[in-house]
């Protein structure tokens, strides 16, 4: 194996949405030589106002720790989008760059939807990192431009040495009945007909790379059977 290839996957559910039990969930990939980058980064530490139906569990940093890092061990936050329950504390990582897609980032600036958690995403363009559709970030680490849940949304595909790829779809397919070539689209996201063509990207995706385990973003029924920090995808 590569030392700076992709060695460890761990999951974290850092908060619910109590009234249908939906996990809020992040993500940290390891690399053989000792890099830690975030996918996400949970709930903010408090819930604005109107956003009541979200509840913090352990939130990232808590996690963190559990495995023994510290906020500033985090080399890079990939973000995958800006919602509340996703980017909600960017800016406890100040020693990171942030990896978003550059369509997303300008759409939030001028966006309402993004406004609330503004000063966790909106950091120093310095420290940010805008990337244009699918990217490589390191060997085993690849970026999928999924939009349709929002512009410039980006799912992650983790080349594993023992699991093998794991796809995490995030909010393109935030439950598991959503992944079919017909998804019918309940009218949750502003862009239905991206929301499909994402759908079928990922689809393609799994058919292509033979990806064994797709981790959806919200499932509840699938998170209940996965692996969570401490333990780990290898
Ligand atoms: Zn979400």
């Amino acid at each position: 194996m590569r030392q700076n290839a992709v060695k460890r996957l761990y999951l974290m559910q850092v908060g619910i949405m109590p009234e249908y039990q939906i996990p809020i969930v992040c993500y940290l990939v390891q690399t053989g030589d000792g890099k830690n980058i975030l996918i996400d980064s949970g709930l903010p530490e408090v819930i604005p106002e109107g956003e009541s139906e979200f509840e913090n569990g352990r939130d990232v940093i808590e996690q963190l720790l559990s495995i023994g890092l510290k906020p500033d061990d985090i080399d890079t936050v990939v973000s995958t989008h800006y919602d509340g329950d996703h980017a909600g504390r960017h800016a406890a990582f100040t020693k990171a760059q942030y990896v978003v897609q550059r369509a997303h980032h300008s759409d939030a600036a001028s966006n309402p939807r993004y406004a609330a958690i503004r000063p966790q995403w909106d950091q120093p363009i310095g420290r940010i990192r805008l990337v244009d559709g699918d990217t490589e970030l390191l060997p085993g680490l690849e970026l999928i431009e999924t939009s349709g849940h929002v512009p410039g949304h980006q799912s992650v595909l983790v080349r594993l040495p023992e699991t093998g790829a794991v796809l995490l779809t995030i909010d393109a397919v935030p439950f598991g009945e959503d992944f079919t070539r017909g998804r019918q689209d309940g009218g949750s996201n502003p862009d239905a007909e991206a929301t499909r063509a994402s759908t079928i990207k990922l689809l393609d995706l799994v058919e292509r790379e033979h990806i064994g385990l797709v981790i959806f973003g919200h499932d509840k029924e699938q998170w209940e059977t996965l692996k969570k920090a401490p333990e780990f995808y290898g």
